[in-house]
């Protein structure tokens, strides 16, 4: 292994399944869409319109069907999600033969030896999402980071369609911010869906008052603030 730190990428494509639907259906294109079966099943994926009105993944169907009864509901197709990410992951091996898959839309992928300078990773972390974008046409988000952990937090926390970086050396102050912000926010208590993400120019339109860091309401806000603090004070932030 090299004297250096490792160059570790993490991708993770945007509300996968709904994605994929709104690929091979244009119309669907910007409306609320959720993948899983009407009556008693949960919700396997929503897309990011949906996610505004508070649903989430594995939420029961019925109840992400109160919030937004003009969701539009889609079993799932998985031999046609499966065929989209292996093109992803096709991609993704041309760049690395270590790439590690470990989920239908998730995959770690060890640059180390493919650059010789760490901010190259960077740059090849940058062209994948454009890659995956231009060729399959699927929004991803990404973390760079000296190992996996750091690497997944960081691809989580500015979705859909992020890139963070964190810089050797940063790892620790970033998980602290990032805890720290979680913190405050879930200490907040109410929280307003949609709030501060930049994918909702939408309004909430509901709310969420038990203080749980549940949904994209809370997740959306925690990564809102954390990504200005994150920008503003870098490492240092992470003592205030
Ligand atoms: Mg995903």
């Amino acid at each position: 292994m090299p004297d250096r730190p490792r160059a570790i990428v993490h991708i993770d494509l945007d509300a996968f399944y709904a994605a994929v639907e709104v690929l091979e259906n244009p119309d669907l294109a910007g409306k609320p869409v959720l993948i899983g079966g009407r009556g008693r099943g949960v919700v396997a994926a929503a897309s990011y319109p949906a996610r505004t009105f508070g649903i989430r993944s594995a939420m029961p169907m019925f109840k992400a069907l109160e919030r937004c009864p003009q969701a539009i509901v889609l079993p799932p197709r998985f031999s046609l999600y499966r065929d989209y990410s292996r093109q992803v992951m096709e991609i993704l091996h041309q760049a690395s033969p270590l790439v590690e898959q470990i989920s239908i839309d998730e995959a770690y992928l060890d640059l180390t030896d493919q650059v010789t300078a760490w901010e190259e990773s960077v740059e090849i972390a940058s062209s994948l999402q454009a890659r995956v974008i231009d060729d399959v046409g699927l929004s991803a988000s990404l973390g760079v980071a000296t190992n996996k952990l750091v690497a997944k937090v960081a691809s989580d926390h500015d979705k859909p369609g992020g890139l963070t970086v964190v810089q050797p050396g940063a790892e620790a102050a970033f998980l602290a911010l990032y805890l720290a912000v979680q913190d405050k926010c879930s200490a907040a208590g109410a929280i307003t869906v949609g709030c501060g993400t930049k994918d909702s120019g939408e309004t909430g339109q509901d709310r969420n008052h038990d203080g749980q860091r549940t949904g994209a309401a809370t997740q959306g806000r925690t990564e809102s603030a954390f990504w200005q603090t994150w920008k503003r004070d870098g490492p240092a932030g992470a003592g205030s």
